[in-house]
């Protein structure tokens, strides 16, 4: 694991913040650029494949991953569970690779403690309305989940100051450049 420790770039921030966006955006840029494919116990949403935007498995698969010490971090976000495999960062660290993990704030803090080396970099949404709107074009079940979602995304707020890096989106294309500079930074640092 030490070996990709030094290539890790944690994206996190709000659900809402746009960072899966931002995300595809910045992987045009480049090939080097990869994702680890993380392990939900959400169900697909429409348009959604697994093994591409996200492993996904049942609550009691996902015990099983945690009883064989399979993840580098999982939380439970909401009613559901998130994790990002040891296997696949080492899957993906490889050739100069940078390996993006696109994930929320707890887990965010975890990679942190976990390698040092890491960079994080937090996506500040342009405000609290545009927030609620991102999430509510999600079609999310139900009213509730929706609300849990937008306090949970009020309360991240506050752990910007915990990042390597703050990045306003209230403009995409300039929030992406913003970002990329950062990643080709810190992958020529
Ligand atoms: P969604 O259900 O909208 O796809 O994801 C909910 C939240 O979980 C988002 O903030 C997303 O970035 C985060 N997330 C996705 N995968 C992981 C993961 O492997 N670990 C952690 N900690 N958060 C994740």
């Amino acid at each position: 694991m030490s070996k990709a420790a030094g290539s890790i770039i944690v994206i996190s921030g709000p659900s809402g913040a746009g960072k899966n966006t931002v995300y595809d955006e910045i992987k045009k840029k480049s090939d080097k650029i990869v994702q680890t494919v993380s392990v939900t116990t959400r169900a697909p949403r429409i348009n959604e494949k697994d093994g591409v935007d996200y492993y996904f498995v049942t609550e009691e698969q996902f015990r099983k991953l945690i009883d064989n010490n399979e993840f580098i971090e999982y939380v439970q976000y909401g009613k559901n569970y998130y994790g990002t495999l040891k296997s696949e960062v080492e899957r993906l660290a490889s050739d100069g690779n940078i390996v993006i993990l696109v994930i929320e704030v707890e887990g965010a803090k975890r990679i942190r403690e976990a390698f040092p080396e890491s960079k994080s970099v937090f996506l500040v949404p342009s405000s609290v309305e545009e927030l609620e709107r991102r999430i509510r074009l999600r079609g999310e079940n139900t009213e509730e989940e929706l609300q849990t979602r937008i306090g949970i995304a009020v309360s991240e707020m506050s752990l910007m100051n915990d990042y390597d890096y703050c990045v306003y989106n209230d403009d995409l294309d300039t929030c992406v450049n913003e970002v990329y500079n950062i990643i080709n930074n810190i992958s020529k640092g």
